[in-house]
């Protein structure tokens, strides 16, 4: 066994870590200082992901044909987490992994005569997506979808409604997943498809406790042309499995990248902030706890790192699907106990908006319901053990 980080990604991490401190800090400085308003950000990630996409690190795990690095998983994955934890809102926009709101490498599974249209300008952040998967009656059991295609000559039309769609109402095209053979659903009968914005329509934003606000979307007749389908008609459901399989050890490191900022925070807090006549630090009513979240944080960043080096080395989504719910498990929940540690060893001030952890904390509360709750990463690894 190795544990060591390649050479070469160390260099692409400090490489990584210069860009944000360059380009990303000034701009999250001047948007907390200055401005503060959701209009301002907006345009900053923009630029943020534009900068980013022109010096390789929006999406580098995508082949450099369509404008990526051809970066392993562990690569990417420790960039994650290094924008992650930075505690800069802005960092994490600059790499895109490829989570639903990413430039997804289910794209690459188009036909290649459409990936000028599609993928090659998300890969550059000329454009954005979104996944849009989950309906009002179809969350954890993402199965059950409504939305219906139906075949008409030379195109597909769709109907239905899906909610909860992250970047739903700013992307240019959605990846819809819908009902083509409704007897079989998961088993053949769900296909992903790529529709463009003017065939569908957007309702409402849903402002939630995150700073991550997503949106309803409406398919009504959206009409896409037949070569629309990603990848096999019939397969979408087990494509969009296996691609969030593949994608968990992202969000394992946007968590760890988060929890080491938060206890990072605490740290400094604690040790400056005195009460009773010494600093907090001193109490181990106050160091117990933050020791606890760096053992936490240890834990998670194995497992992140070996699942990385697992689909880097298997490539076999279905292979991974244990290890895959583990991670996405135990690094969201065990973020977010550091962060709420975090939060309680900073007092007043862990609560402040105008503080640095309590956007964290929000944030991964919302880890924990995303992409496959909790409790449905249960189910998973209580199958690995014949349950
Ligand atoms: C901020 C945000 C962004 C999102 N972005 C996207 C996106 O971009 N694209 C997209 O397609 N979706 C997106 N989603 C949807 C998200 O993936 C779902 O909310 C999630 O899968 C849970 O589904 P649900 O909300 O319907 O909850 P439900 O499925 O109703 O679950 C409710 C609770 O019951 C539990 N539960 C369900 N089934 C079981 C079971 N068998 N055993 C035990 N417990 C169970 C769940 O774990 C959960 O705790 C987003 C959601 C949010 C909040």
């Amino acid at each position: 066994m190795d544990f060591a980080v390649p050479s070469e990604l160390s260099a692409l991490r400090a490489s990584f870590a210069t860009f944000l401190d360059r380009e990303v800090r000034p701009l999250q400085e001047r948007w907390s200082t200055e401005d503060g308003t959701e209009p301002a950000l907006r345009e900053m990630v923009d630029e943020v992901r534009r900068l980013s996409a022109a010096a390789g690190f929006y999406a580098p795990y995508l082949p450099e044909a369509v404008g990526g690095q051809d970066l392993s998983v562990l690569g990417t994955t420790l960039l994650v987490e290094d924008a992650a934890a930075t505690g800069m809102r802005l960092a994490m926009t600059a790499v895109a992994p490829p989570n639903p709101a990413g430039p997804s490498t289910l794209l690459l599974k188009l036909p290649e005569h459409l990936w000028s249209e599609y993928l090659i300008p998300v890969a550059n952040a000329e454009r954005t997506m979104c996944f849009a998967l989950t309906e009002p009656e179809a969350g954890s059991d993402a199965q059950a979808i409504r939305t219906r295609a139906v075949r008409d000559g030379d195109s597909w039309v769709i109907n239905g409604h899906k909610h909860y769609i992250t970047n739903g109402a700013d992307a240019d095209f959605a990846l819809v997943f819908a009902l083509t053979d409704p007897e079989k659903r998961a088993a053949g009968g769900i296909t992903a498809f790529v529709v463009p914005r003017d065939q569908y329509r957007v309702g409402k934003t849903q402002y939630n406790i995150s700073d991550s606000h997503p949106a309803e979307l409406f398919f009504d007749d959206a009409r896409v042309p037949a070569d629309h389908v990603v990848g096999t008609e019939g397969m979408g459901f087990l494509e969009a499995m296996a691609f969030l399989n593949a994608g968990r050890a992202y969000i394992g490191a946007q968590s760890l990248g988060l929890a080491e900022f938060a206890l990072n925070s605490a740290v400094a807090h604690v040790q400056a902030r005195t009460a009773f006549g010494k600093p907090l630090a001193k109490f181990q009513g106050v160091s117990f706890p933050l020791a606890r979240s760096k053992a936490d944080i240890e834990a998670i960043r194995w497992l992140v790192y070996h699942l990385a080096w697992r689909v880097d080395t298997e490539g076999d989504p279905l292979a991974i699907m244990g290890d895959a719910s583990i991670v996405k498990y135990s690094a969201t929940e065990h973020a977010y106990e550091v962060a709420d540690r975090a939060v309680q060893a900073m007092g007043g001030m862990g609560l402040m908006r105008e503080g640095p952890v309590e956007r964290i904390l929000r944030h991964l509360r919302m880890l924990r319901v995303v992409e496959g709750a909790s409790e449905v990463q249960l189910l998973v690894i209580a199958r690995t053990l014949g349950l």
